[in-house]
């Protein structure tokens, strides 16, 4: 066994001081949103009336290679962070192949995933514009917990429109973000006028991520010292989440490891594009030659088999216009347990990295990777999330293909969370009642025809 221990720990003084903008680093950057009326490049002004303005200013800084994080804010990541960097010996053991897996834990905060990495600096920089409240939505819960346990700890006033069916099946979700001081309103409701139009028009409607969405802004809107929180897609999200890899470089350049391939699972984007930021930057100025593989649901295939096109973010057509790879905010995934995946677009930066080039993606049916996800579990310890259990899958097959090939390649792969709050999934694929599915050309058709045409 070489030198290299299970967990690779930091110091508090190696802890990242500024988060790595990879906007910055890229020669071509990514198309300018759109406003979803007039399609002209959205102004600050407009993205300030939804959006805290610290965060509009990380949205459109495409300039400065790194954004210093603000010391509360790095005293808050000190409570759960540096998050585990741990050498997967037992998982190579298992698979018996000369590669060398490290993977970067991000589920042991009490939200469950890396969703508190940008929860803490939005609500922070919330606090400092003197704003009092903030609304968001929630699907799975994920992020309505993060957001939750940020407003908790610097006293902010925030409001989840969860989505109604979610709110139901998971009451203990909604009990974690209650606990934390926040409220929880299930989506459709009737305290907005979309909400309102929604439930005249549906009537038992259970709701949807899209209508939650609709409904958090038009509460942002209309509210005094109110704004708007999003938990993926957007850049400054992206910024926020590259303390996830820039803690994973500083933990492996301590023994002179660059990882040959590094792995993440995409939903909208975030995680992902925060764990490859510092080696992506340095691939973008010739510093090394690392490959990149995101890992995506066959059920929600929006990098393999979607369209290079603005769309809008969310189903009620309120967000700006991205340019992003998308399945049309139309498309509608068939149920699967990886609700965090389960996104019609990606982030912009990582579609223009993908589209040039830089980026691999594959994708994998949800059977599959419970079966990777049960003997990662078994050898390792974590319950992995179903969302996380993608990256696993991937760096699984990279593995056996080592084996095969004799490479002693080194892979870096992103755990995002935990997998208690999602034990469903698992209780369905123990029983043997999991099934696939696949979407054909023609539902893709029918999402694509959503697409504006701008
Ligand atoms: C939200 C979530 C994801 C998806 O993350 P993105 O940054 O949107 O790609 C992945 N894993 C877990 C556990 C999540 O909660």
């Amino acid at each position: 066994m070489s030198n290299i221990p299970y967990k690779i720990f930091l110091e508090e003084d190696e802890m990242p001081k500024a988060y790595l903008n990879l906007r910055a680093f890229m020669k071509e950057k990514p198309e300018p949103m759109l406003n979803p009326q007039t399609f002209e490049p959205v102004t600050e002004e407009e993205l300030n009336a939804v959006f805290c303005s610290a965060c509009v200013e990380h949205e459109l800084n495409v300039t400065d290679k790194y954004i210093e994080i603000p010391k509360p804010v790095q005293d808050f990541y000190k409570m759960y962070r540096p998050s585990p960097l741990v050498r997967a010996y037992n998982l190579e053991k298992l698979l018996d192949t000369p590669a060398e897996i490290y993977y970067k834990f991000e589920g042991t905060n009490t939200s469950g995933s890396h969703k508190l990495n940008s929860a803490v600096p939005q609500v922070y920089y919330a606090k400092e514009q003197g704003l009092t409240r903030l609304t968001t939505e929630t699907g799975a819960g994920q992020w309505g917990t993060a957001l939750a346990m940020a407003s908790g700890f610097f006293g902010m006033d925030t409001t989840v429109y969860m989505v109604k069916v979610s709110s139901q099946q998971k009451p203990y979700r909604k009990a974690v973000i209650e606990t934390y001081g926040a409220k929880v309103v299930p989506s459709p409701s009737e305290t907005t006028e979309v909400g309102r139009a929604i439930n005249k028009q549906y009537p038992g409607t259970g709701g949807s991520l899209g209508c939650a969405i609709s409904e958090a802004v038009e509460v942002a809107l209309s509210t005094e010292n109110c704004r708007y929180a999003l938990g993926s897609v957007l850049d400054h999200v992206l910024l926020h989440q590259s303390i996830i890899g820039l803690e994973s470089k500083t933990a492996l350049d301590k023994y002179g490891i660059t990882p040959d391939v590094v792995i993440g699972c995409v939903g909208g984007g975030s995680n992902f594009g925060g764990l490859i930021a510092p080696y992506m930057a340095d691939r973008l100025e010739g510093r090394n030659n690392v490959e990149f593989v995101a890992v995506e649901p066959a059920s929600c295939p929006t990098l393999t088999r979607g369209r290079y096109a603005y769309d809008y973010g969310d189903i009620g057509k309120v967000t700006p216009l991205m340019k992003m790879y998308t399945l049309g905010s139309g498309f509608m995934p068939s149920p699967n347990h990886a609700g965090g995946l389960r996104y019609h677009g990606m982030n912009a930066t990582v579609s223009k990295l993908y589209h040039d080039g830089y980026i691999k993606a594959v994708s994998y049916e949800q059977t599959k990777v419970f079966e990777v996800a049960k003997d990662f579990a078994r050898v390792e310890g974590y319950l992995p999330a179903p969302e996380s259990s993608h990256a696993i899958k991937a760096t699984v097959e990279e593995a056996l293909r080592c084996k095969e090939t004799g490479e002693k390649k080194k892979i870096l792969f992103g755990l995002t969370g935990t997998g208690y709050f999602d034990l469903s999934g698992y209780m369905k694929y123990n029983s043997g009642e999991m099934t696939d599915y696949i979407p054909t050309d023609e539902d893709l058709e029918a999402g694509f025809a959503s697409l504006p045409e701008v």
